[in-house]
């Protein structure tokens, strides 16, 4: 998506050799013209399965993942990384390794909001190593849903996480591939 990448181009910075800072447009500051383009993209992408749902993982994946589903004209349910009372007794949880903080964290769907044969399209702002997707999936898996497919902002193509969601028999759709990110030089597959 040239809009997008022009954008990264522009306004990212590359912390490291591996981290892309997004934050004045997507990770803190939300550019909403910016992810209506996101949104018709997915909508274009994804148009050839029933889409019942959306899944995104908070924080950043939700604001994405609301604009997409206006496309959609379906709900969006997050999983919540923190296990809060208003949450009930009854839910699915899976482990998640984060890239960014490398520590294990838990996320949690309550068992309400996702049900037995729901066709469901995962959104999320960035495909690293795949593990915050994989735990949605087993979140998706453990409520006997079925995953229609994993749309993503922007993927690090370098660090690996398509090859498992492909494993996993998943559609994978990015809107931005970085291929390599050095001396803060960002270059696009
Ligand atoms: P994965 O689980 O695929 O390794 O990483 C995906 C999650 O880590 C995303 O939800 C995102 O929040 C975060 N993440 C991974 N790489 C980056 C990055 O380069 N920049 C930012 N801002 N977040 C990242």
């Amino acid at each position: 998506m040239k809009l997008l990448e022009d954008r990264i181009l522009k306004d990212g910075r590359v912390i490291g050799n591996n981290i892309l800072k997004v934050d004045s447009f997507i990770n803190h500051q939300m550019d909403i013209a910016l992810f209506n383009e996101i949104g018709k993209e997915f909508k274009r992408l994804f148009s050839d399965v029933r889409v019942d749902k959306i899944l995104t993982i908070e924080a950043s994946g939700i604001g994405i993942a609301c604009i997409t589903a206006q496309y959609f004209n379906v709900p969006v349910v997050f999983s919540k990384k923190i296990l809060s009372n208003n949450i009930g007794t009854d839910y699915y949880k899976a482990d998640v390794i984060s890239f960014t903080k490398n520590t294990l964290y838990k996320i949690f769907v309550s068992k309400d909001y996702l049900k037995t044969g729901e066709n469901i399209l995962i959104i999320d702002d960035f495909l690293a190593n795949g593990q915050a997707a994989l735990g949605l999936i087993n979140l998706i898996n453990q409520a006997n849903a079925n995953v229609i497919g994993a749309g993503f902002v922007i993927e690090k193509s370098f660090q690996g996480g398509r090859e498992k969601l492909l494993q996993s028999g998943i559609k994978v759709e990015s809107l931005a591939i970085i291929k390599s990110m050095n001396d803060n030089k960002v270059i696009f597959e």
